[in-house]
């Protein structure tokens, strides 16, 4: 079938007055951002529908992408007709030929806008009901869950006709949901939970701490890598990498073994929220879950929290690891997050970190650390860049088999 134009639903209908326009207008962006690379679309946003004139683009292209963009709840490809019903008919006959199988039924559903228009919905839905069952031998009309169903929109610029609807990604447009900064590692679970807190409409940007020379210039390349991955869902990512060698070398001589990680998560976590400060975002968020590891006990979060006022948010919190690997199968992130190159944290993390951290302790051990002057030195090394979806980090190949081996 050659398609016109893609209608799109919006989800979330439920947002009204100025959200619901705010809601609107950055989906329409984000939507043109998504397709920018198709010259011949013509897309417009309205307040119930967005539309995606193709001008003669194929419609399978265009709708991949809209199935990444978030505040979509389905989209339909259709057909535009004048108002000539012979056209109307040819094309309705056509439609249900593509999908028909034996044994399968049909059901036309017609709405009409034009009331100028020849015949009436009951007109139309026996008009085209009829043509079809004496041109697909065999077929039949079934009201309540028909296998096809053909639906018929008479509006005053033209027929409309469609018969599938496609699911979207749900949520909220990204930019919607305000600015917060992510904390990206190079494992399963930041990359999933970064997909969680924009699928909300938070912007992320994301902040990964590496630690040359005990991390690799490739560990940095899949932690940039992860965020091309899902780029596509934000239209593209600033990517924040902050040295952290000095505060963890310094973190290792001086605090006792049992609350290195504690102290280093602390570290982390204060230089990542004076990060969002400067960026003008409001929150920081993390890929943890409660019990998957020391660092990610009630205890610990504590004692880690206890440096920041900004709002700490963890999308996966109470999410099994199966289900979390199922997300990052789904969005592509899991053969590159199971690649086996040193983090900064495992790399600093002794055999046995404490689990239940003490408050009054870690607040205390942590004073034998220059906490500013760490800071300070981790922030004024920051790089900063964009990343867009599809690009590349890790294509030389050669490097990271020889690490592999
Ligand atoms: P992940 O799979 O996301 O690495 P994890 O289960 O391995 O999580 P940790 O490695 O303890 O758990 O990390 C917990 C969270 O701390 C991560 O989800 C991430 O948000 C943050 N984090 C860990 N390492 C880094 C890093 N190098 N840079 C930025 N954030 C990090
Ligand atoms: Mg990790």
């Amino acid at each position: 079938m050659e398609y016109t134009e893609i209608m799109v639903r919006y989800g979330e209908l439920s947002t009204k007055g100025k959200n619901r326009k705010d809601f609107i207008k950055q989906l329409g962006k984000n939507v043109r951002h998504s397709l920018h690379d198709f010259p011949g679309l013509e897309i417009r946003a309205q307040y119930d529908r967005l539309h995606v004139a193709l001008n003669g683009t194929p419609a399978q292209p265009v709708m991949d992408r809209l199935k990444g963009v978030f505040g979509i709840e389905n989209f339909s490809p259709m057909i535009k007709l004048e108002k000539d019903f012979e056209q109307v008919k040819d094309t309705a006959l056509e439609m249900v030929k593509a999908q028909y199988k034996p044994g399968m039924t049909f059901k036309i559903n017609t709405k009409r806008q034009d009331h100028n228009f020849e015949f009436d919905t009951n007109q139309i839905n026996d008009k085209l009901g009829g043509h079809i069952l004496r041109n697909v031998p065999g077929i039949e009309v079934q009201m309540r869950q028909p296998d096809i169903m053909i639906k018929v929109e008479v509006r005053l610029n033209g027929i409309f006709l469609t018969s599938e609807t496609i699911k979207g990604a749900g949520g909220l447009p990204v930019g919607t949901g305000g600015h917060a900064v992510m904390m990206l590692s190079g494992g399963i679970d930041s990359p999933v939970a970064s997909y969680l807190g924009m699928k909300r409409g938070v912007k992320l940007d994301m902040v990964h701490f590496f630690s040359p020379p005990y991390t690799s210039e490739q560990a940095l390349a899949k932690a940039k890598e992860l965020t091309s991955k899902i780029a596509g869902y934000a239209g593209s990512i600033q990517f924040v990498q902050v040295p952290f060698t000095k505060a963890q070398e310094e973190i290792k001589e001086k605090v006792p073994e049992g609350y290195l990680m504690t102290i280093q998560r602390r570290m982390m976590l204060r230089i990542t929220a004076a990060i969002a400060q400067l960026r003008g975002a409001k929150g920081v968020f993390t890929g943890e879950s409660l019990g998957q590891v020391a660092s990610q006990t009630l205890e610990s979060m504590l004692a880690i929290n206890d440096v920041t006022n900004m709002p700490v948010l963890r999308p996966l919190v109470s999410m099994d690891k199966t289900e979390i690997i199922k997300i990052a199968e789904q969005i592509d992130t899991y053969d590159l997050s199971i690649l086996p190159f040193e983090d900064c944290c495992t790399i600093f993390t002794p055999p046995a970190p404490k689990t239940r951290p003490d408050l009054e302790k870690t607040r205390n051990f942590e004073k034998l650390v220059d906490v500013d002057a760490l800071m300070k030195e981790a922030i004024d090394g920051i790089q900063v860049c964009n990343i867009r979806p599809g690009e590349n980090f890790m294509n030389q190949q050669e490097d990271v088999f020889a690490e592999l081996l």
